[in-house]
């Protein structure tokens, strides 16, 4: 037998059934010795070819006689592993509850529920009928005959913590069961994610669906009932309705008995989506993501497997989730870079909905206002079919966008200037209607860096090879690496020549803040960004409170750009549109572009129309001028043409290898042999080795290789082969096939 333990470091392992067992089916659980220890894993099918130099050793127990893990999921998995290079441990887990394979009954949280026993039935009839304590019997008091009374009423009992709510507590209930008047049970409580829903699930709205969202329901349900694996992409722009189009889609093929499973980015991001789906489908949907507890996670795990629903909703991970015979696979803003983990496994989820539905003959809907190259080239070309929205709903215009040139500003009124005067002026005009505003910048922090005017000296991280951040914090000023999360304070003296002339440069999302509360004293201002938002929940309520009218102005990173809902916000400025130009990553230009037509598209979606103001110092490059007329079409048309001519994704495929190592000279040997080892297939270039971007990171130093050619299998065994021959590089080497991110 083939079995997968979830710990990443670990492969296929193979184990013999003693003939006492009957044989394990894929995706139930085995006890299996691993060296000294035993662990539980997961039954993958019949191992392949046995090397008989090994002994093999005897699986220990059998936990389930069915699949505790789905077989298509099981399948799933191995994709995964095949995919994406990685170990069958690794992605075993992602598939796999929270809490770990072993089914406990204690990681179930459970409540006392009290009910009548026949006797209790038969006093609180009694009672009922004199209205007053029985003279035979046993004698009871006050809250023991109003407890009788409220259980009468609960043929299904009520739970301890409903009948202490209602000043009935502990003492009283074992007062009852004593005179055996009441039993108690323990049962089992799913812990409810909705409980931190941002609000409440709107009543279920039956609108009429507007003419586009009708003909793209004509075009996708057809799909959805042929039973087959079909993948569609809803490209439709901001505020077109997309998400209706899920939910009558979603509808559809729950009647039809199948089950859905809907991708979203972050949850917290898009409360609305799962409030929208929770208010149509009730019970009937599950919710998955990483904001949940841990408990809570494990609760819903187990429902989906248990059949309890037809409709998950959730991040990533939930594309591995238990659901039996998914007929509908969902990945909403299917261009979000959330989709992609940046861990071993590192897998796109989007890619692994699409595997999924392929196994589970399932359509596959992709939807998004900016749609990735890649997935836009494959509508194209006629493997996905294109369904377009081309109109917001309600025939509201899509904001009005201009471009300042930041250029003219600084003439005008210096470097330093953060708010142009369009901006300033813009925002006055909003508060006075008492219209909301945003304000985005992708960069957190303060300052970027500080450095000395007098040696030019830098503050840097001691762990990797880049410049402190910036924080200002009510003490002075903090200094803070946004990868390993180191600090120190900053003091005005530089550490290197003692001069005092330590000078704070370039700008991020507090100094914005600073800036706004200086020009609007009045105004009520909140920030957003990883800074703010690290206690769980705390987004969500910054979030409610903008919804709630209780804030004018909000200022934050991309996390205020994705598909938020707010009426009220008339005004959308972006400071800095070309943060991520300068970066050395081809999707630089894809990223400015989306990020840029996303945020425009949270302006106007009331009733109002919306106005959203880029500041830049590239004001004519072509991301920022097609993002402002937000053509997608014509955004696409050119973008593809460089892609092309640079060979570079959709074109052709890339894998990238990151080398680990204690020096850099250390790292780019490593890196060296590595790739020497993986070169001579024809099938593929191989560039590098080379220095990656951050050279060193979290204290080590990296060396990193790129592979790029049209057939991935090609690739892959040329680097599981390099692999196989450098078995000591194995644990510092991070293979990541079709990355994100160039840095
Ligand atoms: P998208 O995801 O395409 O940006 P949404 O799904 O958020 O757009 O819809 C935009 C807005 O339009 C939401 O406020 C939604 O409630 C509203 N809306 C969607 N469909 C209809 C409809 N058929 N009639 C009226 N309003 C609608
Ligand atoms: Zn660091």
């Amino acid at each position: 037998m083939s079995v997968a333990v979830p710990v990443p470091a670990l492969g296929q392992l193979t184990y013999s059934v003693p003939d006492a067992l009957p044989l394990p089916c894929a995706g139930a659980r085995v006890v299996v010795p691993i060296g000294p220890r035993t662990l539980t894993g997961v039954v993958l099918g019949e191992a392949a070819a046995v090397d008989t130099a090994f002994t093999i050793k005897p699986i220990r127990q059998l936990i389930d006689t069915e699949p505790f893990v789905p077989a298509d999921v099981v399948k799933l998995t191995q994709w995964v592993s095949d995919y994406y290079l990685a170990g069958a441990g690794a992605t075993v887990a992602s598939a796999l509850p929270p809490q770990g394979l072993t089914a406990r009954a204690d990681r179930f949280k459970t409540v006392r529920v009290a009910c009548l026993t026949a006797a209790g039935i038969d006093m609180a009839e009694r009672l009922r009928a004199h209205s007053a304590c029985a003279a035979d019997g046993p004698r009871l008091g006050k809250r023991q005959a109003e407890a009788l009374q409220l259980l009468s009423g609960a043929p299904g009992g009520l739970s301890a913590p409903a009948l202490t709510e209602r000043g009935l507590g502990a003492a009283t209930l074992s007062r009852l069961k004593a005179n055996g008047l009441i039993a108690i049970r323990e049962e089992r409580l799913d812990r409810d994610p909705f409980v931190h829903a941002v609000s409440t699930p709107p009543a279920v709205d039956l609108r009429a669906a507007t003419p586009e969202q009708r003909q793209a329901l004509e075009q996708l349900l057809p799909l959805a009932a042929m039973n087959a694996f079909k993948v569609a992409l809803v490209h439709g722009v901001t505020g077109s309705g997309k998400t209706e189009v899920y939910l009558r889609l979603a509808e559809a093929v729950r009647q039809s008995g199948r089950g859905v499973l809907m991708l979203v980015p972050e949850i917290a991001l898009t409360p609305q989506v799962a409030s929208l789906f929770r208010a149509r489908f009730g019970e009937a949907v599950a919710i998955q993501h990483s904001g949940l507890s841990d408990g809570e996670r494990h609760d819903q795990w187990h429902r989906i497997r248990r059949g309890e629903v037809d409709v998950v909703v959730g991040t990533r991970s939930a594309v591995f989730a238990p659901l039996a015979n998914p007929g509908l696979l969902i990945v909403d803003e299917e261009h979000d870079t959330s989709y992609k983990q940046d861990e071993t496994p590192r897998y796109h989820g989007r890619d692994v909905a699409i595997m999924r539905g392929k196994f589970a003959n399932a359509l596959v809907v992709l939807g998004s206002a900016t749609p990735t190259m890649e997935t836009y080239t494959n509508a194209l070309e006629g493997r996905y079919v294109l369904v377009t929205l081309e109109k917001r709903v309600l025939d509201r215009p899509l904001a009005e966008v201009s471009v300042v040139n930041m250029r003219e500003e600084i003439a005008e009124a210096g470097e330093d200037v953060v708010l142009s005067r369009p901006l300033i002026a813009a925002l006055g005009t909003r508060l006075e209607q008492k219209d909301q505003s945003l304000i985005l910048l992708n960069r957190r922090g303060f300052a970027t860096a500080i450095i000395c005017r007098q040696c030019s000296a830098t503050l840097e991280c001691p762990n990797c090879s880049i410049s402190l951040t910036v924080h200002s914090r009510n003490s002075g000023w903090v200094g803070r690496c946004h990868y390993c999360n180191f600090q120190k304070t900053v003091s005005n003296t530089c550490e290197k020549c003692a001069a005092p002339y330590m000078e704070r440069v370039g700008f991020g999302t507090e100094r914005v803040e600073a800036e706004v509360r200086k020009h609007f004293p009045n105004a009520r201002v909140a920030r957003v960004d990883r800074d703010t938002v690290r206690r769980k929940g705390s987004l969500v309520e910054m979030l409610a409170k903008v919804a709630r009218r209780e804030v004018d102005i909000l200022i934050g990173t991309q996390m205020i750009a994705k598909g938020h809902d707010f009426p009220d916000v008339t005004l959308v400025g972006v400071i800095s549109a070309d943060v991520g130009l300068g970066l050395a990553d081809f999707r630089s230009n894809e990223r400015t572009f989306q990020l840029l037509t996303q945020v425009a598209g949270r302006a106007g979606r009331g009733e109002r129309r919306g106005q959203a103001i880029i500041q830049s110092l590239l004001p004519s490059h072509y991301a920022i001028t097609l993002a402002c007329t937000q053509d997608y079409r014509r955004f696409y048309d050119a973008e593809i043409k460089y892609r092309r001519a640079m060979r570079y994704p959709p074109q052709i495929a890339m894998v990238n290898v990151v080398v680990r190592g204690r020096t850099f000279e250390d790292a780019m040997n490593a890196a060296r042999d590595l790739a020497d080892a993986a070169r001579g297939d024809k099938g593929f270039a191989l560039l590098g080795p080379a220095p990656a971007p951050l050279t060193k990171l979290r204290g080590e130093h990296r060396a990193q290789f790129f592979l790029k050619g049209t057939n991935r299998r090609v690739m892959r065994e040329a680097l599981q082969l390099a692999v196989s021959r450098k078995p000591a590089l194995a644990k510092r080497i991070s293979i990541d096939v079709d990355p994100l991110s160039m840095l």
